[in-house]
């Protein structure tokens, strides 16, 4: 994966994601400013769903439609600057784009839906030398675990 330049800066530079839009032909809005705010906001956690960031932002008294969510979504998708993430069957999460040895992994529960991640440093080692030893470039290499988390297992007993 190519280095993504913007990433790194986007927290110092706030004109930053304005920048990125209008020079690939897309507008610029405070929403979609306070959307990708979201996403740098550590607290609220790396993944967050469109229905998870419209209760957010209602929170914080900004009310958006799903449609402008969803589309600034996908120009940043686009812009690389989110990736998309179908981590249980439509269910869409979506997170900051990290440059590849930064990668994370995913716990996902098969009944609530919720995500859990972790970091472990040695399934990137393997998807590395898998790839190097076939001749692929590595593009993105994330793990994803399937299970019951705790509270549906006590649900469903
Ligand atoms: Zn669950
Ligand atoms: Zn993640």
């Amino acid at each position: 994966m190519e280095p993504n330049p913007v990433l790194p800066s986007l927290g110092q530079e706030p004109e930053l994601l304005k920048t990125v839009l209008n020079k690939e032909g897309f507008r610029f809005t405070s929403q979609r400013q306070k959307i990708l705010d979201l996403f740098q906001s550590s607290a609220l956690g790396h993944h967050l769903s469109a229905e998870e960031i419209q209760r957010q932002l209602l929170d914080q008294g900004e009310k958006i439609s799903f449609s402008t969510i969803y589309r600034a979504l996908h120009v940043m998708v686009r812009l690389d600057l989110l990736q998309e993430l179908e981590l249980a069957e439509g269910r869409k999460y979506y997170e900051l784009n990290t440059p590849c040895m930064d990668q994370h992994h995913h716990l996902v529960c098969v009944h609530c839906g919720a995500v859990q991640e972790f970091d472990e440093a040695t399934m990137t080692q393997v998807g590395q030398s898998e790839s190097t030893a076939r001749g692929f470039s590595l593009l993105n290499c994330t793990f994803t675990v399937y299970g019951i988390c705790p509270s549906c297992q006590s649900l469903l007993s």
